[in-house]
């Protein structure tokens, strides 16, 4: 998603592409994401087709959203009878199907009386909110970690590690400094002086490359913070919704409990759905009426497309699938022997298999080839998101594969620097 791509190749037709449609992207569309490695056309549970008709078994399920994969009827019939009935409505006025989605999420995430939920559309929105929380406080400090990523908008960008992705867009929001990730004396002494408003992170960083933290220092995160009066955020957008085998992935910790939680991702099963949730009283009238909004956020539609998979999730008891199915993929990945293969990091269905060599670019292209959609979120992880439906069988015809990919690009040697 970093690379640089120049203007030829951008507007290079893609192999495999439908005629045209390549190019008329690279004409059309701004340059944000480089060239698309295929024009999609449908979707199918645990599959999508391209315009050519060639079927992929999508392991990525567009970056953890697709919980329960494409074209559910669960999810569909949902949101076409809420778009039959009433789709938006401003927040001038409320829905049952906000009010419920609210009600759903604060009893899924444990949340205790005075908590509360704010919908946004996405998970750097959500983030922003989170900020603005932070901001209200009155203290000037706000913590970060290093390998996080939090969006793309300008606050949830100025907590983000990564500085290609936020030195163009310099100045940003102030206050943020970032810590080493799992350094607890880091912590301690950034927290000592009592003037930090909140520490974000994420239990499992995602876009880092399924980089887990250790559970003993999201404990000391915990009372830590708690002993300075510091907010503690988890950013969960990628995590939550079911995605570890958990509702929420700090609920693998027992006792563990953020004041502030952000989600996105999967909650809307592919309807663009974002949300916070504040802990407790305390946090609960931080932000003032007059001073957050969004149009969008939490209407309708997207508060029926959350219900619902919220709904399948327990109608089908895919928590427990989650955590069984990654156990195994996890245990049959590891079993191969595979000389590249060094670890498999992660929890439930997001899973990072971490590579020997800088080679997981070429081997998430060489598995798009063979029909399976995974990615490289850096250059020697392969990133799993499968939609939580995925079967046994479904990712056992991915471990299989899996040797052969790995064959192919470790004899074709890797160019040098290759980014
Ligand atoms: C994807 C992601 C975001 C940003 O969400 P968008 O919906 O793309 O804005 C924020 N935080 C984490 C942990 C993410 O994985």
């Amino acid at each position: 998603m970093s690379e640089q791509i120049s203007p030829q190749d951008r507007r290079a037709p893609e192999q495999g592409a439908a005629p045209g449609y390549a190019e008329r992207y690279g004409t059309a569309l701004l340059p944000v994401f480089g060239t698309p490695q295929k024009i999609l056309a449908r979707g199918e549970g645990v599959h999508v087709w391209d315009t050519e008709g060639t079927r992929y078994l999508d392991l990525l399920a567009g970056i953890a959203v697709n919980t329960l994969g494409h074209a559910h009827p669960a999810l569909l019939s949902a949101m076409t009878k809420q778009m039959g009935t009433l789709g938006h409505i401003s927040n001038f006025f409320a829905s049952a199907p906000q009010i419920e989605l609210a009600e759903k999420l604060l009893e899924l995430a444990q949340a205790p009386a005075g908590s509360g939920v704010f919908f946004a559309n996405s998970g750097t929105e959500a983030n922003e909110t989170a900020f603005k929380i932070a901001r209200r406080t009155g203290r000037p400090r706000i913590l970060a970690l290093s390998s996080s990523f939090h969006g793309r908008t300008m606050g949830a960008l100025a907590l983000t590690s990564k500085e290609a992705y936020r030195a163009p867009f310099e100045p940003l929001p102030g206050g943020v400094e970032f810590l080493p990730a799992g350094d607890e004396q880091a912590l301690a002494a950034a927290l000592a002086p009592g003037d930090v408003a909140a520490v974000f992170a994420e239990p499992i960083q995602g876009e880092a490359g399924v980089r887990p933290l250790d559970p003993e220092y999201l404990r000391a995160l915990r009372r830590l913070t708690r002993e300075h009066g510091t907010l503690l955020i988890l950013d969960e957008v990628q995590t939550g919704m079911g995605r570890t085998g958990h509702w929420f992935a700090h609920q693998a910790i027992d006792g563990l409990q953020p004041d502030v939680m952000t989600l996105a991702k999967g909650l809307g099963g592919g309807f663009p759905v974002g949300a916070v949730i504040s802990f407790g009283t305390e946090v609960h009238d931080l932000l003032q009426p007059g001073q957050h909004g969004t149009t969008f956020g939490g209407n309708p539609l997207a508060a029926a497309a959350g219900l619902a998979v919220i709904g399948t999730l327990v109608e089908e008891d895919l928590l427990a699938h989650v955590r069984s199915a990654g156990a195994r993929l996890r245990n049959d990945v590891l079993g191969l022997g595979h000389p590249l293969i060094e670890d498999v990091r992660g929890s439930g269905l997001l899973l990072g298999i971490a590579l020997a060599a800088p080679v997981a670019k070429q081997a998430a292209a060489a598995a798009l080839a063979a029909g399976f959609i995974v990615n490289a979120p850096d250059d020697s992880t392969l990133r799993l998101a499968p939609p939580l439906i995925i079967t046994d069988q479904e990712l056992a015809t991915f471990t299989a594969a899996l040797p052969g990919l790995l064959d192919a690009v470790a004899t074709v040697s890797a160019p040098e620097g290759e980014n």
